[in-house]
């Protein structure tokens, strides 16, 4: 280059911002939740690169916002997780958005974090995912792209009808290093978005899916008593559902099912049931040994 050029371009190349090369991806994730209303929680958003290794960010600075609105930022520590306080004064659904900030050396799309604050007004469903509202195993959706991931059929009309009556609460055995994928899997399925909680591998106190969601829903039972309904495919989702006082309805063909299960064939029959037992939860006796379901006959204001 000759001595001209360089000077003509001094300018230039000074003017550059510096390197405004492509920041490297990372992965932003938000934990669900669900709270009572005026109750404070920590809301996690976790970072980590989006490449073959995943590895954790830490010292990030992460944004968190509601309706646009800042509410302050975190920086993210052990495990790449960023944790930020918050009281939902009221009832209701918090949409809450976290974003990398601005100054971050990463980019990373924005993720949400979907806070329920609930009383006890309305009953609890619990409801699986995989071979209950997605037509795939855990395993296979892992490396199947979600446009390849079907619903199973009027998985998505029967659980927005159930939604109008009941608080939904997904409660996965999918690791939750599939959040991301999950929500979208989701969003894209028109599935009702509600709060949903993932197998933590390594804060998990158990090492099984069923024992893990047995113990979730013992401990959501521990601060709502209005827990009713657990939807499932499989022996384990049915045991933990029973155990801690559910109708279970276990869709598909599992064999070996426990006493006391509701199987069912579709969505359509287990909506049926489900509407049925609003109207006259009595009839519900056919076995003398299954267990109770609880106090499903003091919610009369219903209808
Ligand atoms: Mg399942």
């Amino acid at each position: 280059m000759t001595l001209w050029r360089i000077l003509i371009l001094l300018p230039a190349l000074l003017a550059m911002p510096a390197q405004e090369k492509e920041k490297p991806k990372a992965k932003l994730q938000g934990y669900d939740l669900i709270a009572f209303p005026g109750e404070e929680v920590i809301l996690k958003a976790k970072l980590e690169k989006d490449d073959f290794f995943h590895r954790d960010l830490e010292d990030q600075k992460i944004v968190f916002r509601l309706d646009t609105v800042e509410l302050g930022t975190a920086i993210s520590g052990e495990q790449g997780i960023a944790r930020f306080a918050f009281l939902p004064d009221k009832e209701g659904t918090y949409r809450i958005q976290v974003a990398v900030h601005e100054k971050s050396p990463y980019q990373a799309d924005e993720a949400e974090i979907l806070l329920l604050a609930i009383s006890e007004q309305k009953p609890i469903l619990i409801c699986d995912i995989d071979h209950t509202v997605a037509d795939i195993s855990s395993l296979k959706f892992m490396i199947t792209p979600n446009d390849e991931v079907e619903a199973l059929p009027g998985a998505a009309d029967a659980l927005h009808q159930i939604a109008e009556s009941y608080q939904v609460i997904y409660l996965t055995g999918r690791d939750d290093t599939f959040m991301k994928k999950t929500k979208e899997w989701m969003r894209i399925k028109e599935i009702p978005r509600a709060p949903i909680f993932f197998w933590d591998f390594l804060g998990a106190p158990s090492q099984s899916h069923a024992r893990y969601k047995k113990e979730q829903i013992a401990g959501f039972k521990k601060k709502w008593s209005n827990i009713q309904i657990g939807v499932g495919d499989n022996k384990g989702d049915a045991k933990a559902y029973l155990e801690n006082g559910l109708r279970a309805y276990i869709l598909g063909e599992e064999e070996d099912l426990p006493d006391g299960t509701v199987r069912v064939s579709s969505w359509k029959d287990l909506l049926e049931d489900l509407t049925r037992q609003e109207e006259e939860p009595e009839e519900d006796d056919k076995k003398a040994d299954e267990p109770v379901p609880p106090a499903v006959d003091d919610k009369d204001e219903e209808g």
